[in-house]
């Protein structure tokens, strides 16, 4: 397994791999969820690539970049593993050198959901993500489910900007109790931790009344709020039953729906979702 930082150093590496090359991007603090990604990309292609970057331009200035987990020792170990060919360690300063000014927006996509409540968020990412693209020049790009909103926008800037590559995305990875896991995840006190598995029982919930025939897109709302408000440590910012390719709110009957919320648990924001239909 190759470890690069330098555009150079990546840019002699990346000539060396056989095609096709799968990439899966990262923000490291690495579990069973990046993972996932990475076996997966093992099976579909010839080469696997991972970076791993805090990307600064995707934090607001009140949230946690400074703060955010990372051990790199052992990400690589656990990369080594799975069977990882190349791990690309971007730096700030290169990525982002003093006059930078170029800058990827999807439009309608990032207005709804996690961009009304982080601004300028997937700027940052689509940002990135273009740039990794660009250097790294995979044939197969691995994101997660996870991360819903954040994959439709990466799979419309693929679109629209013709980078001849394909987006897959990988279902969410779940500990035992139902909590998504995340690096995030990593903040929580004990009572925290046991407060946070209420996402994932609120979206259960009204899974199984959809599933029972009710098919209201303000009642299953109502449902999912009902049981955020069981658990006195978990604020929610909102609660979504949304058109799953668009994200506009649906409005009355429900085929199909992406189930999503962000809810703070403390300071920890925690986001997760599903999809019905
Ligand atoms: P991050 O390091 O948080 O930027 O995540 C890197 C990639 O892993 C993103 O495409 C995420 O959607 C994905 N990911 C994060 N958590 C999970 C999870 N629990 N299950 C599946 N994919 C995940």
């Amino acid at each position: 397994m190759k470890v690069v930082s330098s555009l150079a150093e990546l840019r002699s590496a990346r000539a060396a791999l056989h095609g096709p090359l799968g990439l899966i991007p990262t923000m490291g603090y690495l579990h069973a969820g990046h993972l996932s990604l990475v076996q997966r990309a093992r099976i579909e292609c010839a080469s696997v690539a991972v970076s791993i970057f805090v990307n600064p331009t995707q934090f607001a200035p009140a949230e946690d970049l400074a703060s955010y987990p990372r051990d790199l020792d052992r990400d690589l170990a656990m990369l080594k593993r799975v069977g990882t060919d190349l791990v690309w360690t971007p730096v700030a300063e290169e990525m982002y050198p003093s006059g930078y000014q170029t800058w990827v927006t999807v439009e309608r996509l990032t207005l709804p959901l996690e961009g009304a409540w982080r601004p300028g968020h997937f700027r940052g990412v689509a940002t990135i993500v273009a740039k990794l693209f660009n250097a790294m020049q995979p044939q197969r790009a691995y994101f997660g489910q996870k991360d819903a909103q954040q994959a439709l926008v990466i799979r419309q800037m693929v679109r629209d900007l013709n980078f001849p590559l394909e987006v897959v995305v990988g279902q969410i990875i779940r500990e035992p109790d139902g909590l998504a896991m995340s690096s995030r995840n990593s903040y929580l006190a004990p009572d925290q931790r046991r407060a946070a598995t209420v996402l994932h029982r609120a979206l259960k919930a009204a899974e199984h009344a959809f599933a029972a025939g009710d098919h209201d897109a303000e009642s299953l709302r109502r449902i999912m709020m009902d049981i955020l408000l069981t658990e006195p440590l978990a604020v929610s910012e909102y609660v979504s039953v949304a058109e799953p390719d668009t994200l506009s709110e649906i409005d009355g009957e429900v085929r199909r729906a992406l189930l999503s919320m962000a809810v703070k648990v403390g300071k920890t924001r925690l986001i997760d979702n599903l999809e019905l239909g």
